[in-house]
């Protein structure tokens, strides 16, 4: 069986994680902290606060932006759920957009339509690794007609004076758009380190914080270690240190810290991540070939003028099938012993957010997207052999299917 996205677990991972074990110090310490320097060096943002996941890290932050009930928040709605539970969990409202035909990402015009007085962040999502259109959405936020109906409810928001910029950078890390890399797209970023994505710690997440100069991002990041540490104002490594025991609880924080454990398996992955994405780079160039003739196969965008994939996701779309075919196409593939998957159900189709009243018909171009989309296997691993089985297993499945 190929499997879908296995983690690439070698020697050199397995040697830092047993070393993290062997140091005296496992929860958050060291490897954490050089974890955090090494994302804000490699993606070139202000300040990183690594967390337990992308969903904890994202909790936290709607929490410290003051979004609350009676706010709204805009997100596309095709989406994995974390984007839209963060916002439920906040008490404020998501607001759903649909999005382009060509690329999966949310729509501009889309968002401009959604926006009220009541909006306070866009989560935009860089759905299979390609970026957003950062500088349409951050021209967007910044028109004198959007600015004069935003409502700042605290400080923070006051000092932005306009709607918060967020991006779900989880498939992102290593992408680019106009020469600067995901995590210094938007005003805060947060990443996914889960197993299946591009870089692990097997579950974890970065929150990269890249807001106006008036910010002042080294405060933000002792107030965002406080707030993942149910708001004590020392970490269990300082308070090791001689006579200096005593903390205070300076706020009813929450618990969602990166253990030195899994920043171990972060340094290294982060490490040699150019490896990693030539790897899938090629995997990309070599199903991009083989699909390009083939009358039913609509490539995915993950190189454009401004912008660079971060390889995450290949997101085959076949032309002429619809949901139950493409069912069956993914059927015979599995048959022939290859893992597939889709990306996403857009949450519209998800029993959640029908009850709070989403509708699927809303949304024609994330039902298009999704109806007759099949993402294939891209991981370091994968040989170009076991590629060029699942090509042939994709070929002959739709022709199966199709005819
Ligand atoms: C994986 C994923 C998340 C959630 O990440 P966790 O680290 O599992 O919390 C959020 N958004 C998208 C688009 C994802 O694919």
């Amino acid at each position: 069986m190929i499997p879908f996205s296995p983690p690439r677990i070698d020697d050199r991972v397995i040697a830092e994680v047993i070393a993290a074990l062997k140091s005296g110090w496992i929860t958050t310490g060291p490897r954490t902290k050089q974890f955090e320097k090494d994302i804000t060096a490699y993606c070139g943002n202000q300040t990183t606060v690594a967390v337990n996941s992308w969903t904890m890290g994202m909790q936290v932050l709607l929490h410290w932006w003051g979004i609350g009930a009676g706010d709204e928040v805009i997100i596309p709605s095709y989406t994995y759920c974390a984007s839209a539970n963060v916002i439920v969990h906040s008490g404020a409202t998501p607001v759903m957009v649909d999005i382009n035909e060509e690329d999966f990402n949310l729509s501009i015009d889309k968002v401009r339509s959604a926006i009220t007085p009541r909006t306070k962040a866009i989560m935009a999502v860089d759905i299979g690794g390609l970026p957003a259109d950062y500088v349409e959405l951050m021209n967007l936020i910044n028109e004198e007609i959007i600015i004069k109906q935003f409502h700042a409810s605290n400080e923070k928001q006051e000092k932005l004076g306009r709607i918060l910029l967020l991006s779900d950078s989880a498939h992102s890390f290593g992408a680019i758009y106009n020469g600067k890399r995901s995590g210094s797209l938007a005003d805060i970023s947060s990443f996914s380190f889960h197993a299946v994505k591009n870089l692990t710690t097997a579950e974890g997440g970065a929150i990269c914080f890249n807001l106006p100069d008036d910010f002042d991002h080294s405060s933000i990041y002792a107030e965002m270690c406080t707030k993942i540490l149910h708001g004590q104002n020392k970490d269990a490594l300082a308070k090791t240190q001689k006579g200096n025991w005593k903390y205070d609880v300076v706020e009813p924080g929450f618990k969602c810290n990166m253990t030195d454990i899994q920043a171990a398996i972060g340094l290294i992955e982060l490490e040699r991540y150019q490896e990693n994405l030539d790897r899938r780079k090629s995997i990309f160039h070599q199903y991009n070939q083989a699909f390009k003739n083939e009358s039913w196969a609509i490539n995915p965008l993950f190189e454009t003028e401004n912008k660079t994939s971060s390889y995450h996701l290949y997101l085959l779309r076949i032309d002429g099938a619809k949901e139950r075919s493409r069912d069956a196409i993914m059927q015979e593939i599995f048959n022939d012993d290859v893992s597939v998957n889709v990306h996403f159900q857009p949450l519209p189709l998800l029993t959640a957010y029908k009850n709070i009243g989403f509708r699927m018909s809303d949304y024609p171009e994330a039902y298009e997207s999704f109806a007759n989309e099949i993402s294939l296997p891209v991981y370091f691993d994968l040989t170009d052999e076991q590629v060029q089985i699942v090509i042939n297993s994709v070929k002959k499945a739709v022709k199966t299917i199709l005819g």
